[in-house]
């Protein structure tokens, strides 16, 4: 009976799901990708479903067989599955040939909402690409990945999805014995800067090039028409602009990505592979999230420039589509782009007139993260309060900043703040609403994805659930889950992120 009813929802799953990019690229040479059987797991259970996304996606939580096929106990048969090759700049340095080593897509899936998003198994077992790890993913990291890729959607933050989490019995080597367990992450494209740089480099001038023109036919079909040169250096452009504001939105509600090597990095600009990412808590712009980077590579405040170096490398890899003074034109826009969605966002999260210019921002933004830097507050709940200002709850405000609100310097900032919000004066109401539109009251900090895990580990999902839920709505007040937007507590301070996962 189990067979029979597993057999129906992989028809029904099976009608979904396309492989346009397997059927492209099957018999690219050298290879792109391998097709590759997942590995079961011992046990697997069901840690959580994302079930608005899966209601989105016309998916059924409970049909029979969905959660085989999101374990990966069985392939999405007819389908092939696949794991892709790519290369890639790892800290600064050529890394040569890495690829999905632990990660696998069962097909493309076409949304009600028209979108088109490819499924990846994360955790599902070894790859031709695994080199010498296992192909696992344990519970711990699979977690922070599920509950950051929703949080940072919540927050309107382009991201690849997580649309299932799955438990098992598999033990997994990694400093201790952890459990394994898979998460099913969908894109609206896995290919990566490290794709185009793989086939560059192998001199494969031909695959670079339908790499560019799959991209371009999935995502911006329009451009078809278009010389080959110009369609290219669109993409090349759109890429450029999408990494510019896709980091802006990140440095404006404080996350760091913690491993920002060009393998990490999405041709459409969408946070991608959450590992030992951070949130800020008291505003650090030094703030490194990895504990594994000692230099400081991927330090918060360098993640602008980060980006832009990641765009260098990809430009290379794009050589042999468009000429140099073409690309390093588009590298030229870079800081602009990505200054003006900044200060955008941070126009917005100050509550100044949308027609502020950069200087009337700078005058109040510099002087503030310089207080904020050196008295600690935190970074997300000063902004938070920051539509208390002026009103008579401004006390809660200042209660964040604690004794140094009353010294000089703050007092100062007061009033330049009070004279760069009175100078278009827009209605009160108004302006605290649209304030608390855009400064988030919960993030994803360390200590509540740590809470929800180590539950998890003892067999209690209740926190990851009530934290996922929350976290959908970061901008919405929730007071019944204030606690969730408190600061963290003493013994967060030890906690320690590495690329460990
Ligand atoms: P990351 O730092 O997670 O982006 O991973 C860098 C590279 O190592 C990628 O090619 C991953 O697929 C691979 N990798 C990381 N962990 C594993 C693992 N447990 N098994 C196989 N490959 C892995
Ligand atoms: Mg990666």
């Amino acid at each position: 009976m189990r067979w029979a009813g597993y057999a129906g929802a992989m028809k029904t799953l099976a009608d979904q799901l396309d492989n346009s990019f397997y059927q492209r690229f099957n018999s690219a040479t050298p290879a792109l990708l391998s097709a590759v059987q997942p590995a079961p797991l011992t046990n697997p259970r069901w840690g959580h479903r994302n079930l608005d996304l899966m209601a989105e996606l016309g998916i059924d939580p409970a049909a029979p067989g969905l959660l085989e096929l999101l374990a990966g106990s069985r392939a999405p048969s007819p389908l092939t599955p696949y794991a892709a090759v790519y290369s890639g700049h790892q800290f600064g340095h050529w890394a040569g040939q890495l690829g999905d080593g632990r990660a696998l897509t069962l097909g493309e899936l076409n949304g009600a909402d028209g979108g088109c998003w490819e499924l990846q198994l994360k955790g599902a077992g070894p790859t031709p690409y695994s080199r010498f790890a296992d192909g696992r993913a344990v519970l711990r990291s699979s977690i922070r990945e599920y509950l950051c890729s929703e949080a940072m959607h919540g927050l309107g933050i382009p991201t690849t999805r997580a649309l299932s989490l799955v438990d098992s019995d598999s033990p997994v080597q990694r400093e201790r014995v952890e459990r394994g367990a898979v998460v099913c992450r969908l894109a609206r494209s896995f290919i990566r800067f490290g794709h185009f740089e793989h086939f560059h480099y192998a001199g494969q001038a031909q695959t670079v090039a339908t790499l560019a023109d799959y991209l371009i036919e999935q995502h911006f079909p329009d451009w078809l028409a278009l010389p080959a040169e110009q369609r290219h250096l669109q993409l090349f452009a759109n890429t450029v602009t999408a990494t510019a504001t896709t980091i802006a939105a990140w440095q404006a509600v404080g996350f760091a990505h913690g491993v920002l090597n060009t393998d990490n990095m999405s041709l459409l600009g969408d946070t991608l592979d959450y590992g030992p990412f951070g949130f800020l808590d008291s505003y650090q712009p030094g703030f490194i999230c990895n504990h594994s980077d000692s230099g400081g590579r991927y330090a918060f405040n360098k993640q602008p420039m980060i980006g832009l170096w990641n765009l260098n490398a990809l430009a290379n890899a794009f050589l042999s589509l468009l000429p140099s003074e073409l690309l390093v034109e588009q590298l030229g826009s870079y800081q602009q782009q990505f200054e003006a969605a900044y200060r955008a966002r941070m126009t917005a999260k100050l509550g100044l007139p949308a027609a502020a210019d950069a200087q009337q921002l700078d005058a109040v933004l510099q002087p503030l993260l310089a207080l904020l830097a050196e008295g600690g507050a935190d970074y997300t709940r000063f902004f938070r309060r920051l539509a208390l200002f002026g009103s008579d709850q401004e006390p809660a405000l200042a209660a964040e900043v604690g004794e140094p609100w009353q010294q000089q310097a703050w007092q100062q900032w007061r009033s330049s703040y009070t004279a760069a919000l009175t100078e278009q004066p827009a209605d009160a109401d108004q302006r605290q609403l649209s304030m608390l539109a855009v400064n988030p009251k919960y993030i994803l900090r360390n200590y509540l994805a740590e809470q929800a895990i180590q539950a998890a580990e003892a067999g209690d999902y209740g926190q990851l659930e009530r934290l996922f839920a929350v976290l959908k709505q970061p901008y919405a007040e929730q007071p019944e889950y204030d606690k969730l937007a408190a600061l963290p507590p003493a013994w967060a301070a030890a906690i320690s992120i590495s690329c460990s996962s």
